[in-house]
């Protein structure tokens, strides 16, 4: 077995309870799990800990995608095998946690660059450059001294030299072109934007949450081709 010794912070119903977890299909071990509520709607990604707590807790109500991880528990004293339970890469949880976006309809997820960067694939948004998240910078595109407000409607991708080129003014008074316009993601599309090493299935699973306008399909299309 391939798998390496962790203890599960479960303190109420396990205490000092040891698993051992093994990635299947050539994974990492620090492949994120897509955690949803009872009703599918995507919630977090997790790590494999999380889910053997949630397992231990009975907190999964059913699994989709396909088994990700094998966690082997603890051996029973009687039959002398050790339990083992296969982790899916997308989870759906019970209880009260539900999505924020579910829960307010205003719901809008937090600004930081690393998610601007992934909503816009990466490019410039005015000259149409694919660059590193090192070479890119958030560009209001109403400036903040002309009024404009740090929010996802009036931020895009740009890179130094273009941002640098626009300084203070707004594209039209630049006179450079937005090659599309900025939008608040929802919170399924946040937390496509959050994950790190999304799977096929899980990608799948997140895009059919994603409103069928969300110009993200595109962006992700392209990115795959
Ligand atoms: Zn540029």
């Amino acid at each position: 077995m391939n798998g390496i010794d962790l203890e599960v912070a479960d303190q109420g119903r396990a205490e000092g309870f040891q698993i051992l977890a093994r990635p299947l299909g050539g994974l990492s071990l620090q492949q994120p799990i897509l955690r949803t509520d009872i009703a599918g709607m995507p919630i977090e990604w997790i790590d494999y800990r999380e889910a053997a707590r949630l397992y231990a807790q009975v907190q999964i109500a059913y699994t989709c995608g396909s088994p990700i991880f094998s966690l082997y528990g603890g051996t029973n004293a009687r039959t002398g095998n050790r339990s083992v339970l296969e982790v899916n890469s997308i989870v759906a949880t019970v209880g009260n946690t539900s999505n924020p976006g579910n829960l307010r309809k205003d719901y809008v997820p937090p600004l930081n660059n690393q998610t601007l960067f992934r909503r816009d694939a990466y490019l410039c948004m005015y000259c149409g450059h694919r660059l590193a998240a090192r070479e890119l910078s958030r560009d209001h595109v109403r400036p903040i001294s002309q009024g404009g407000r740090d929010v996802w409607m009036n931020v895009v991708t740009a890179c130094r030299r273009c941002n640098n080129f626009k300084g203070a003014r707004t594209p039209e008074q630049a006179k450079m072109q937005l090659l599309a316009v900025p939008f608040a993601p929802t919170y399924a599309e946040y937390i496509f934007l959050k994950g790190r090493r999304v799977l096929v299935d899980q990608m799948a699973y997140l895009l059919a949450h994603f409103p069928r306008t969300s110009p993200l399909h595109e962006r992700i299309h392209k990115l795959m081709s």
